[in-house]
């Protein structure tokens, strides 16, 4: 049985980083040739890790499932990339990105790893520099900054409400460099679809060409996952469509233990449902928030338009709660503001499940062209999806599931239980506890790949040199491969009448309905039955048209809606198990009189790790405590 290891360096927090790396295993240039990675994903975090193994000498195979690496979800993110530059001179600080990370996410994540994030965020911005990326920058020509929720400082660097995919575009670039030179060999259209271990060690994994359907075997000394998050779970939300969890399920079916699955971040800025067809939630970046007020009608039910309902009839119920913070409040704090708002029946549009988000002061102080100069083709954006003009009324928004904090446990080195087994950027359970902070996520995947995995991976590496290229015509491979195989034939011969996407669609509403912003310990069994009943009913009628030795999108979706059943189960059991409200979590048994987040630290200040026991078998729960040393655990604030 895997027991967990954080393996935390000694000495002070603020040494442990540049401690650790003076003392790791090196290895030398002839030898890193003869070492093969596997990277899959090809999102920052996984764009990055590619590229500087490359660039380190590896031999690195990348796999994505998109037809090109750029087309990563990453190239979504809209508002902002973290770094402690301190530009603005506004107080800023290595140690106070730390400290707004681990209050922002409840103190529920570990120290030393959180640390070290926030350490090499300045190294992520410097490095995006010199990539070309382009930062937005100020009248004299330095790199600008804004604001982003549960900070009182300025540290969010942006290419206006596209940073993502600016960011990814530079990673893309460095990547292509190492693919042309050879040391980066790119697997672009393919799925993993197994871990293949060998005498207890990570060693490839089995994946399917997704054009031909062919199914192949790749072999390598260590495989990284970078394979995103899970917050499709909820099926509408501000997540690619296609963005899912099944390398990471398979990695854990495997011995990877996943930690924290119940944490998950649901937006409070996304453009409301408009009707039952849609697929997807399109998000209004949090930046939004800088010059965007949050305001409801003060009168039950006003069916005024926004611009007709005077300055005294309105709640700005986010200034009125938390003075401090105001409109920037952390995204948990926010969006179960706007639940209660709508719930107590003062929400606004045709729904009445939507909350105003209103630029008029923004605009009449700054005037229009600077409000368009920050978030221009987030208004336009706004604008094609509503009809709806956010420079004329306020944009409506609501929240919607979005990022998930839970993922893969890892320790310090970003290794997970399985040795040889590497977690990055979203896939993992990450350095954002119960909530992550707004531009946090871009700054730790580029931070994971580009930074920490490089010199954690030769620890390991090192001990490795004397194996041989693995081979893939070894009995390992042959029976992953063949249960893989099995695997797609049994979906395959459901031969029902209703689709992968029709089952994900229900799944989606219950998890949205009862493991959603708010949850009870009745609501999580009931869902808890109620999924067990679809997951039975998705094996009896699913239908998929055609086999697995073709181009087969229904297959795809599918195998993932499949993995999300197994996944939604453990997500529910780790919810019910933490009888505590921390960040995202929210536990409605738990709550102070004022309905914020009431915190157990007495039984719950640990990471909650999960470990598969096999088809149908209770998960087994491994804890790992978490000890403040350089901050001191209290109620979170921001009034
Ligand atoms: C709309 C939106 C806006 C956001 N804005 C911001 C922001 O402004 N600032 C911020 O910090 N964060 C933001 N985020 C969060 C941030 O974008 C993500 O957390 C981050 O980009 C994740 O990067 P990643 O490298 O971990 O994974 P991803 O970018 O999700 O990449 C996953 C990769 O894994 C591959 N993959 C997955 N499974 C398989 C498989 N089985 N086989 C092969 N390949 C596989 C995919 O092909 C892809 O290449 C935003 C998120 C959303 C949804």
């Amino acid at each position: 049985m895997a027991t967990l290891n954080a393996k935390i360096p000694d000495g002070p927090l603020a040494h442990k980083w540049t401690k650790y790396k003076a003392s790791v295993k090196l290895i030398n240039p002839a030898n890193k040739k003869k070492l093969e990675i596997i990277v899959v994903g090809t999102g920052l975090s996984g764009a990055a890790a590619a590229s500087a193994l490359g660039e380190l000498g590896y031999s690195v195979k990348n796999f994505c499932y998109q037809d090109s690496p750029r087309r990563a979800h990453s190239v979504a993110a809209q508002g902002g990339i973290n770094a402690a530059k301190n530009y603005q001179n506004d107080g800023d600080s290595v140690f106070r990105l730390f400290y707004d990370m681990i209050k922002g996410g409840d103190y529920r994540a570990r120290e030393a790893n959180v640390y070290r994030a926030a350490e090499v965020s300045n190294q992520v911005i410097d490095h995006f520099t010199a990539l070309g990326v382009p930062f937005a920058r100020d009248y004299g020509g330095t790199l600008d900054t804004r604001s982003f929720g549960g900070v009182q400082v300025s540290r969010t660097f942006y290419a206006k409400g596209q940073t993502g995919q600016q960011c990814l575009l530079g990673c893309y670039s460095s990547l292509n460099r190492q693919i042309k030179k050879g040391n980066v060999k790119m697997y672009p259209r393919r799925e993993m679809l197994d871990l293949v271990i060998v005498d207890g060690k990570a060693r490839g994994i089995i994946s399917r060409n997704l054009i031909t359907g062919e199914i192949e075997r790749h072999g390598a000394h260590a495989v990284v996952l970078a394979t995103g998050g899970y917050g499709t779970i909820y099926y509408l939300s501000t997540l690619a469509v296609n963005s899912n969890a099944s390398a990471a399920w398979k990695a854990h079916r495997k011995g990877a233990f996943f930690a924290n699955p119940s944490f998950v971040q649901i937006h409070p800025t996304c453009v409301p449902q408009l009707n039952e067809f849609q697929s997807k939630l399109t998000l209004m970046s949090e930046s939004l928030r800088n010059d965007g007020r949050v305001w409801v009608p003060k009168t039950k039910d006003d069916k005024r338009a926004a611009n007709d309902i005077p300055e005294e009839e309105r709640d700005y119920f986010l200034e009125r709660r938390y003075p401090a913070f105001g409109n920037l409040v952390p995204r948990d704090v926010a969006s179960r503001a706007a639940k209660e708002r709508c719930d107590a029946g003062f929400g606004v549009g045709e729904t009445k499940l939507a909350v105003n988000l209103d630029f008029r002061d923004a605009i009449k102080q700054q005037g229009k062209k600077a409000i368009e100069n920050k978030y221009g083709n987030l208004f336009e954006m706004y604008k094609t999806i509503t009809g709806i003009d956010p420079y004329e009324e306020p944009m409506r928004i609501y929240p919607a599931g979005h990022y998930t904090m839970g993922g893969l446990w890892v320790d310090y080195e970003l290794m997970t239980t399985v040795p040889g087994l590497y977690a990055i950027g979203e896939a993992n359970f990450s350095d954002h506890g119960a909530n992550r902070l707004g531009a946090s996520s871009l700054m730790q995947a580029s931070g994971d790949g580009y930074f920490v995995l490089p010199n954690t991976i030769s620890n390991y590496l090192a001990d490795q040199i004397r194996v041989p290229k693995i081979a893939t015509d070894t009995p390992e491979f042959e029976v992953t491969e063949k249960e893989a195989v099995e695997r797609l034939n049994k979906l395959i011969s459901v031969k029902g009448k209703q689709t992968a996407s029709s089952f994900h669609k229900r799944l989606g509403i219950i998890m949205w309905d009862y493991v959603g912003m708010i949850r009870n310990e009745e609501g999580l069994k009931k869902a808890l039955t109620l999924i067990r009943d679809l997951k039975d009913e998705f094996w009896k009628d699913l239908k998929i048209p055609g086999t697995y030795s073709e181009l087969n999108m229904e297959l795809e979706k599918a195998g993932r809606v499949a993995d999300y059943f197994e996944l939604a189960e453990l997500l529910i059991t780790d919810a019910l198990n933490r009888k505590e409200s921390c960040g995202a979590h929210f536990r409605e048994e738990y709550q102070t009189p004022d309905g914020e987040a009431l915190r157990n630290d007495n039984e719950f200040a640990y990471v909650a790790a999960w470990e598969y026991k096999g088809e149908d078998k209770p998960h087994i729960l491994h804890k790992e405590e978490l000890k403040f040393e350089e901050v001191e655990m209290k109620v979170r604030s921001y009034k």
